[in-house]
């Protein structure tokens, strides 16, 4: 199975008790980015546009652990940055495991052959590897030559030691469905217990704007995609109605507040994938985000967002809703011949607002008084920002 039977039955039994105590938003899936720092610097990534000062910071172990006491979702998925950067994550994986957390530790995988003696395999702990496709569609994704390779080497040894392995495939513009349909055949070949697909988010920090999918393309694609997949038993991680929405047939409103994320900034508003302000708590976060200004058909860059960060928790929710829905498109896969769902109107949604350099400001800002206070020169390392100027100016100067 793509997902423990324990598992798919404890986040079952979660998602209900929420309903039946009446709780609004409740997360899912923990996301949490305990660092941003990289080790690659791939063309559709827009998390690791920062100064080196900023990148340099690391959440520490307890504040891994306390993220997890605040939310205490089912599940949590640790990305970054490349949490294999991070010299305490082996401890904060365990830490997590022994609560009995579901973890997915996503890398790209490069360090996983030097770092893996440090890791137990166990059934509440997956890798999951990101490969964007073939050979040349990760290579070019990741603007690396060699990266497919090693991370398929990494997903062997993995599976050799006994680990649990999930793929996490992020597809953009230009990707041939026959391509990803033969990617995800060679992907079961190679014995990965599940894959979790999504199409890119357009960050607006992200170095290639070219090759983000829109939604009537997304759709198209998942379905040619999934058409091919017919009677192929490919072992998807997500949801099966995540699966049909991503192929059309679902009007989904986002939600989400289904995967928050912590960074090392702190709670980001309002998702994994739009850094709009950060909340100092998890209730802060849930308690005072305008929630129903984000999504698709309220704020315009969300208008092409069909990533699961916002929509699977939605597609899970239905699922409690209608599960003979659920059980039928369990059975049958996603519909792909008849009319698409309606999509959602964007007449109403609020025009971007862009804060990046506010924030940076203000977070350079924080860290500079962090070191007077500890004795430390004022200035850390001198970086460009937008290839324009040097360490930003402090955030009264940005506004
Ligand atoms: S649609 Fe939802 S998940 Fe997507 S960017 Fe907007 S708020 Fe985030």
């Amino acid at each position: 199975m793509a997902v423990p039977l324990m598992q798919a039955v404890r986040v079952g039994r979660y998602v209900l008790k929420q309903h039946l105590t009446g709780r609004k938003r409740y997360p899912l899936v923990l996301m949490l980015e305990p660092l941003f720092r990289c080790n690659l610097a791939c063309a559709g990534c827009g998390k690791i546009d920062y100064p080196a000062k900023i990148l340099n910071q690391r959440m520490s172990y307890q504040e891994c652990l306390d993220a997890d006491t605040e939310a205490g979702a089912p599940v949590i998925a640790v990305a970054g940055g490349e949490p294999l950067l991070h010299k305490e994550m082996p401890q904060i994986i365990a830490g997590l495991v022994a609560r009995k957390k579901y973890v997915y530790l996503c890398t790209n995988g490069l360090l996983l052959e030097k770092k893996i003696d440090d890791y137990k395999p166990s059934p509440f702990f997956s890798w999951d590897i990101h490969l964007d496709g073939d050979q040349q569609m990760h290579d070019s994704s990741v603007c690396q030559e060699g990266v497919y390779d090693r991370a398929v080497k990494a997903i062997k040894l993995a599976k050799s030691k006994g680990f649990r392995v999930s793929i996490n495939c992020t597809l953009f513009d230009g990707a041939k469905p026959e391509r990803v349909a033969a990617f995800f055949d060679e992907v079961m070949r190679l014995g990965v217990d599940g894959v979790m697909t999504a199409p890119g988010y357009a960050y607006e920090r992200a170095p290639d704007q070219e090759h983000f999918l829109n939604r009537q393309k997304t759709k198209t694609l998942f379905r040619d995609i999934f058409r091919l997949g017919k009677g192929h038993k490919w072992r998807f991680t997500q949801s099966p109605l995540f699966l049909n929405f991503l192929a059309g047939n679902e009007t989904y409103h986002c939600t989400p507040w289904g995967k928050p994320l912590r960074t090392v900034f702190g709670w980001q508003r309002p998702c994994y994938l739009l850094g709009e302000g950060y909340a100092k708590t998890f209730k802060e976060l849930m308690d005072d985000t305008a929630w129903d200004q984000y999504g698709t058909g309220a704020y315009e860059k969300c208008a092409d967002c069909m990533v699961h960060s916002g929509y699977e928790s939605t597609a899970v929710m239905d699922a409690v809703q209608r599960p003979w829905h659920f059980i039928k498109v369990a059975l049958q896969g996603p519909e792909t011949e008849k009319p698409m769902a309606p999509e959602i109107s964007l007449a109403n949604q609020r025009p971007a607002s862009y804060g990046y350099d506010a924030e940076v400001a203000r977070q350079m800002e924080r860290l500079e008084g962090e070191d007077a206070k500890r004795g430390k020169p004022a200035r850390g390392p001198r970086v460009r920002i937008n290839g324009q100027s040097e360490t930003p100016a402090p955030a009264s100067a940005a506004k």
